[in-house]
């Protein structure tokens, strides 16, 4: 039998589902991968590939380049419209089976829907295999059958889920013989990028990170998680988007973790929580999948929002005057990645504070970020905005001095990424304009938050009232 196995969201050979599927079934290997412009964008309306994204996709595409290489079956690159690329190399190769593993947002299920049928239509059995979580939303279930739509329940479903069929040890493929003479592309060069990237692309970047996240940072993980100054999260966000590691490594590790430090342990339970909220939130838009265009909580379409260019302006370029929210900004923007508790803090000062709609910024997320990924991007921004399923309550509105004095007390976040507040004392730091020198370079705050706060739960009330 002679296989395609087209790459995307997979970048890895170690654990790869229908990779290893592929490698068992072929005596033949092709390895696709298929430089698509819209790549990485969000599923609407992005056809551009944010620079530090490419960068850091191309950096995992060469690593993986090199492995396949080494193990005798080298990577073809094709540049275009997934649709017509992967139809083509079907067809030259005569191939008679496809093997890719399956993505949940919506325009990856649509293209792949189309890649199946043509690969079909020219004779090649298609086989798409779970890979990117470890259970599908059709595998955690409430009682009734049906999609859960709380966290908390879910939780405790996938966690039993867990227990009831535990993961396999991780595949490591032998790879097939390659298929000579199939025409391959150069991959784009990099792009020139301002500011530093926040991770290398690559597997053997990845295993490092959670290597040493598992074996160093873990057990602290519960207690330092919210702290936006210390290196206290895997960030292996961009890693698992791109899957150059698996989502069951990351669990093994957690599990590994857990035995080691007990059972009682925090650090390894907490830490397995998010990799659920990212299955949650996978879940909820593979069965909603119109979160993307609108509120979970339909009556939340009715909120009025500012048509306020100026205040998203000083949004997007962290310039606010509310030093924790700039800061959260100005790194997502040198960087391409944003902590979570920043992500909750500005994201929230966007909606509750400048009272602009939530779905502007989820955009200007999606186009920043590296690990962007329209399910947990979706799921953040309708959770901070109060829209989305089982979100923080409409009234409950952060304060954004009382969250930077909170979890950055010293000052230390805020004045890596504002260097303006480099010489305020630290007791003025979040409130820099009272300062007995307040910064002359560093704005005053745009809104007033007391004032925004009440204007905001008016607002809400009021689409709830219809
Ligand atoms: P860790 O704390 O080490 O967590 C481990 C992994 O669990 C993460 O890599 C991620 O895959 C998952 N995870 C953790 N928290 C969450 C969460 N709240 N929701 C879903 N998955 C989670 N995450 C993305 O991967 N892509 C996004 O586009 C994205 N957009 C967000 C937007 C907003 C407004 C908010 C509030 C959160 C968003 N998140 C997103 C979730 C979270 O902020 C990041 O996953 C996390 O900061 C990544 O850092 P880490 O890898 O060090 O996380």
């Amino acid at each position: 039998m002679r296989a395609v196995h087209w790459f995307r969201n997979d970048l890895r050979l170690g654990d790869n589902t229908a990779l290893a599927s592929a490698c068992a079934r072929a005596e033949e290997l092709v390895p696709l991968f298929v430089v698509d412009p819209r790549l990485f964008g969000a599923d609407r309306d992005s056809d551009r590939t944010p620079a530090k994204r490419l960068n850091f996709l191309l950096e995992s595409l060469a690593e993986l380049a090199g492995a396949l290489e080494r193990a005798g079956c080298p990577l073809i690159v094709r540049v275009g419209d997934p649709v017509v690329e992967v139809a083509r190399v079907v067809d030259e190769t005569g191939a008679d089976l496809l093997t890719f593993n399956r993505d949940t947002s919506p325009y990856a299920r649509r293209r792949d829907l189309a890649v199946a049928a043509a690969a079909r239509r020219r004779g090649a059995a298609v086989d798409d295999r779970k890979d990117r979580v470890v259970f599908e939303s059709d595998e955690v279930r409430t009682k009734s059958g049906g999609p859960f739509q709380v966290y908390t329940p879910y939780l405790r479903t996938w966690r039993a889920e867990l227990h009831r069929r535990p993961l396999e040890a991780p595949s490591r493929p032998r790879l097939p013989r390659p298929l000579a003479g199939v025409v391959s592309h150069p991959l784009p060069p990099r792009i020139p990028v301002d500011g530093e990237p926040i991770a290398k692309g690559g597997a053997s970047a990845a295993r490092r990170r959670l290597g040493r996240f598992a074996g160093e940072s873990i057990d602290r993980y519960a207690e330092r998680r919210d702290l936006p100054a210390v290196d206290g999260t895997s960030l292996l966000s961009p890693h698992l988007r791109l899957g150059t590691i698996s989502i069951r490594d990351c669990v093994r590790a957690a599990e590994e973790a857990r035995r080691r430090l007990g059972a009682d342990a925090d650090g390894p339970r907490k830490w397995l929580d998010e990799l659920v909220w990212r299955e949650f939130y996978a879940a909820l838009l593979a069965e909603h999948p119109r979160v993307l265009g609108g509120a979970f909580r339909r009556e939340y379409d009715e909120v009025r929002w500012n048509d306020d260019e100026t205040g998203f302006e000083a949004w997007c370029g962290g310039r606010t005057g509310y030093p924790i929210v700039d800061a959260a900004m100005r790194q997502l923007v040198r960087t391409g990645w944003m902590h979570n508790r920043a992500r909750m803090i500005a994201a929230s000062f966007l909606v509750k504070d400048l009272l602009i709609d939530w779905r502007r910024g989820e955009e200007f997320f999606l186009r920043h970020l590296v690990d962007g990924d329209p399910a947990s991007n979706n799921g953040g921004w309708q959770w901070a905005a109060s829209t989305g399923t089982d979100a923080q309550p409409y009234f409950r509105i952060f304060n954004p001095i009382a969250q930077g004095e909170r979890f950055d007390a010293e000052g230390i976040y805020v004045r890596r990424f504002v260097p303006e507040l480099r010489g305020v004392p630290d007791r003025f730091v979040h409130r820099p304009w009272q300062a007995p020198a307040p910064p002359a370079d560093y704005p005053p705050p745009i809104v007033d938050h007391a004032e925004r706060r009440i204007a905001a739960v008016a607002r809400f009330e009021a689409a709830r009232r219809g």
